[in-house]
């Protein structure tokens, strides 16, 4: 069987189930943004690890060193807000080849450290070998959060709004224009910073993990046509997501107008934006949205609504059926 068979998902599913059997008391293991482990009586540790290889999720040749460091650090600080913790320390392991400069290394640090200094993680040990092919970067990062005030993707329930902390959509663009070699000018440089140096949205996360009434949540890694699947799996529903609704930037608009993208297929498919998707309660969804308006000064946007199990993962344009071309990023079965 080739793993093209089952994709990544498919894969994790296969050995998962025997890792999650006789968990001690408090903890949560594989299935979800991060682990969660007892730690003090009313505090959580959250611990996520994410893997960056050169070839897959980013080319050499086409990132700034330092913005690569920031990028490594930042998605796996979007893991800890999707649980809605408090960032407690990183741990970093590199596989380099040789060729890489000494002084592409410091610039990478110095990305590292940009982020890490700007959300007050500190960087806490790691592991460095040689590697014979790609570079490679796998972070490691712990959080905090109080017991009872982390959100999973397991509690979404029919009827419960689906709604997104940012816009969606520009770190694809910015990746496009990228593989594309389009002209960098200051749209399409706006764009490539986008997905460059993605902003982990830790203090939405907080916040929303305060509110009784969000039911689900989790970070938008590989578009939400992956990820609200990732929440319809967790918790045996349906969605139903409004085309029409995905909150597009201006810089998006503007530059899928100029290439004649398909912006919508770039927001719902694209992935990378790591802004947060959660789910609401219908009841408390519109006082929600008004209350993190207030908090942010942005809006909370509602893109759909959770359904049925069973009904699968449907979506609306102008009020009727429509179809997205591209599915969201899977390792093995995408074709980018
Ligand atoms: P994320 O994108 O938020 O990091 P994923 O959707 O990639 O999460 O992973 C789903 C779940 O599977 C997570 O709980 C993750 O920790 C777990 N997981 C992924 N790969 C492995 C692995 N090789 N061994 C153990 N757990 C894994
Ligand atoms: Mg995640």
């Amino acid at each position: 069987m080739r793993l093209s068979d089952i994709g990544e998902f498919g894969l994790i599913a296969r050995f998962a189930p025997r890792f999650l059997e006789r968990l001690p008391a408090g903890t949560v293991g594989i299935g979800d943004d991060c682990a969660v482990l007892p730690w003090t009586k009313d505090r959580r540790l959250l611990v996520t690890t994410d893997m960056l290889v050169e070839g897959v999720h980013f080319l050499r040749a086409a990132i700034p060193a330092r913005d690569l460091g920031y990028k490594s650090l930042a998605v796996n600080l979007s893991d800890i807000a999707a649980m809605g913790g408090r960032l407690t320390a990183a741990f970093l392991s590199l596989g380099i080849p040789a060729c890489v400069e000494v002084e592409w290394l410091d610039a990478f640090f110095r990305g590292i450290r940009d982020l890490a200094a700007a959300e007050n993680v500190p960087l806490l040990g790691g592991d460095t070998t040689k590697s014979p092919g790609p570079l490679v970067i796998n972070l490691a990062v712990l959080g905090a959060a109080r017991r009872g005030r982390i959100k999973f993707r397991s509690g979404a329930r029919p009827g419960d709004a689906v709604v997104v902390t940012g816009s969606l959509g520009d770190s694809a663009a910015g990746l496009r224009v990228v593989l594309e070699k389009r002209p960098r000018g200051r749209d399409e440089a706006a764009l490539v910073r986008r997905h460059n140096r993605p902003r982990p949205h830790i203090p939405e996360g907080a916040w929303l993990a305060g509110r009784k009434a969000v039911t689900a949540m989790m970070d938008v890694s590989d578009g939400i046509d992956s990820d609200l699947r990732r929440i319809m799996e967790r918790s045996d529903c349906g969605a139903a997501v409004n085309l029409d609704a995905l909150p597009l930037s201006a810089l998006l608009r503007r530059t899928a107008r100029r290439y004649g993208w398909d912006e919508r297929e770039l927001a719902a498919a694209g992935g990378e934006d790591y802004c947060l998707l959660a789910t609401v309660r219908r009841d408390a969804s519109a006082e929600t949205a008004a209350a993190f308006e207030r908090a942010f000064g942005r809006p909370l946007v509602r893109i759909g609504t959770i359904t049925a199990a069973g009904d699968g993962l449907r979506y609306f344009a102008g009020g009727r059926p429509a179809a997205l071309r591209r599915r969201g990023f899977d390792h093995f079965t995408s074709k980018v």
